[in-house]
């Protein structure tokens, strides 16, 4: 699958959901499916009735664009996922949500996963004291997550924290601010995960 390099607010729209694609704008009333609900298009306020396979579909693509995996990729969480012991969609969301550049996002360190994705890239961080580059990177209950040069914070870390500062830590984490430092504290459960998916319609797409 080819990188989608439109307007994103449009993949919401689309979707019928907020998959917070533009940062801080996501949070505010100038988000586009605040305006508009309905799809883009000249024919986005008709009324259409999707079949079972569809609707699959749609989920399926709705949690790539949200965690931004191509399709590749992410059919090989689906496989790690069903591989491992328990509850297929929610280890899918699990091993999603585990990853460096979503957890560098979900502290309030970027303003949007792609930004968290491109700091992690950029080498801004450490896991457990080691300098990590794999935006992709899988954390375990216990790893700490520090800058690679406190003194010299990026300024997009810097205004992050500042713009992010109000929003909700998720229960799975933990953060110093004075030290910038996040903390694993343990795998999220499915109620610990805000991402508003029907990860059980992704397990029946693939199960066909
Ligand atoms: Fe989606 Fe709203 Fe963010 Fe645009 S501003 S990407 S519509 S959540």
């Amino acid at each position: 699958m080819a990188v989608y390099s439109g307007p994103v607010c449009r993949l919401c729209r689309r979707d019928g959901v907020k998959l917070f694609l533009k940062g801080e704008r996501c949070y505010t009333s100038k988000c586009a499916i605040e305006r508009r609900k309905y799809p883009p298009g000249q024919h986005g306020q008709r009324q259409r009735k999707l079949a079972d396979y569809g609707v699959q579909l749609r989920e399926k693509q709705k949690i790539k664009r949200i965690y931004r995996i191509l399709e590749k990729q992410f059919r090989n969480y689906f496989k790690e996922a069903v591989r491992r012991k328990g509850v297929t969609g929610e280890t899918l969301l699990q091993l999603l949500e585990m990853r460096l550049d979503n957890t560098v996002y979900r502290l309030g360190l970027a303003l949007s996963r792609r930004q968290a994705r491109q700091m992690v890239s950029h080498g801004h961080f450490c896991v457990n004291g080691r300098k990590v580059n794999i935006p992709s990177y899988q954390l375990r209950p216990g790893d700490t997550i520090t800058l690679a040069s406190p003194d010299q914070k990026p300024g997009a870390i810097e205004e992050a924290l500042r713009t992010t500062g109000g929003r909700r830590l998720p229960e799975w984490l933990g953060f110093d601010i004075q030290g910038i430092a996040g903390k694993v504290l343990a795998v999220p459960t499915r109620e610990q995960i805000d991402t508003q998916v029907n990860e059980a319609l992704v397990v029946e797409f693939y199960s066909r």
